[in-house]
């Protein structure tokens, strides 16, 4: 089967976003989890996003890893690449963004790419180059106390060429709103200057429809889910792709259960909503690094009702994670809770619980890889950028992959209400 779409996430749940995004736009999306290889099945798809875990690895594995999945998209019949990273520009200054963005500059053959991060519908919104999360600018926001990847930070051309080798300008809002052919003029002015990649403001979707409509030829476009809107109406428009149906629920009809590691204010917040309603526990750091977290966690789960969701979770505020880490070390303080997560779903999964609902890019990325899913069918949304995913394989098993900041305060309520 041909595709027409490529996309490339550097985590877990940013691919699940962006599927969500072209389903949402009338496109047949199958997210495979880590690199495909020639048996890999992606049924009769005409987008494949592919999703690493390439957020904070060593920048040689995220290139290699990248362009690899690049090279299995193009060989499928892909014509457009999309790079996908967060909407909160998650990374350091040695990347991973900029030097996977350079080596599939290479690899497309593509003059000067988009940077464009923006999530209206999550409040990330570009302006002048800087990112605003909500109301504050990048750098002021939570995000400056990320576990892994604290921003501080907020324009988008200053941390891109701190990342990249290549020089990166601005696509202003007045250029952006004058309509694509301004912005196709706007683009050849900065590559014939020297540019390779051009920052474009954003404040609505309509704003990304522009850009979407503007990069129709692009062979590269980086950014956040949103800066794919506006991609499939330009496949549609040129008869690439046809109207598609709408998305089916998942299938499974077993146990729920939500595992949280993400320490966002949003998933806390999602947490505190449900904390004295469901059965819930906490992942104990020191106990996990002590062994026997997760046969502990199992044992607990099941003695808890079977006709409520049960919710687990590592997340903690600030103060505490920052005196978790000065104990462990980030790195290792983030695998502990990534490990006990992983080892409580491998285990669920096999004693009934097959609805599950997984907190934070990095937890998602650790948890869907210890339950052995390689290819999701995404489907119906349950906030923006948060779909319902059918794991395709024997087993049924339902998987909604959050990233940390996404969703209301009902989300984990949400989302089981939709499948009842
Ligand atoms: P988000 O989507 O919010 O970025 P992630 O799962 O990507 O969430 O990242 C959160 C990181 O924080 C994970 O590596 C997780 O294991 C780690 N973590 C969770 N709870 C704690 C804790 N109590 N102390 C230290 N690190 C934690």
């Amino acid at each position: 089967m041909t595709i027409v779409l490529g996309a490339i996430a550097d985590d877990f749940t940013g691919a699940t976003d962006l599927a969500s995004t072209l389903v949402a736009e009338g496109m047949r999306v199958v997210q495979v989890l880590g690199l495909p290889d020639d048996d890999t099945d992606t049924g009769d798809a005409d987008a494949v996003v592919i999703a690493l875990k390439s957020r904070t690895c060593e920048p040689g594995l995220a290139v290699r890893q990248s362009v690899a999945a690049c090279d299995w998209l193009r060989g499928r019949g892909a014509t457009q690449i999309v790079f996908k990273y967060c909407s909160t520009f998650d990374s350091s200054p040695r990347g991973n963004i900029g030097p996977v963005a350079d080596a599939l500059l290479t690899a497309t053959d593509t003059p000067l790419a988009l940077v464009c991060p923006a999530f209206p519908a999550n409040g990330r919104t570009v302006y002048q180059g800087t990112l605003f999360v909500h109301e504050l600018p990048l750098g002021e926001s939570s995000m400056k106390d990320h576990p892994l990847t604290p921003m501080r930070d907020s324009s988008l051309i200053r941390l891109m060429q701190a990342q990249s080798r290549h020089k990166c300008g601005l696509i202003a809002l007045q250029t952006v709103r004058a309509g694509p052919e301004a912005i196709r003029t706007r683009i050849a002015d900065l590559a014939a200057a020297g540019h390779r990649y051009a920052v474009a403001d954003a404040l609505t979707d309509d704003d990304l429809r522009q850009l979407g409509t503007a990069a129709a030829d692009h062979g590269l476009v980086t950014g956040g889910s949103g800066i794919a809107t506006g991609l499939p109406t330009n496949l549609r428009r040129s008869g690439r792709i046809g109207t598609a149906s709408a998305p089916a629920l998942p299938r499974a009809a077993g146990r729920s259960l939500v595992l949280a590691g993400s320490c966002s204010s949003a998933t806390r917040a999602q947490i505190a909503r449900v904390k004295d309603t469901w059965p819930t526990r906490k992942i104990d750091v020191d106990a996990a690094a002590a062994g026997g977290a997760v046969a502990a966690a199992v044992e607990w789960t099941m003695a808890q009702p079977d006709d409520t969701p049960v919710l687990i979770y590592g997340s903690a505020d600030p103060e505490e994670v920052a005196a978790t880490q000065a104990r462990y070390g980030a790195e290792r303080a983030g695998a502990l809770v990534e490990d006990t997560l992983s080892g409580i779903a491998r285990q669920l999964h096999g004693k009934g619980f097959d609805r599950i609902v997984v907190a934070g890019g990095e937890t998602a990325g650790a948890v869907v890889t210890a339950l052995g899913a390689t290819s999701l069918r995404i489907g119906p949304q349950i906030a923006p950028g948060v779909p319902w995913c059918d794991a395709l394989g024997a087993a049924p098993l339902a998987l909604a992959l959050k990233s940390g900041n996404f969703g209301s305060e009902t989300f984990f309520q949400d989302a089981f209400e939709m499948l009842t």
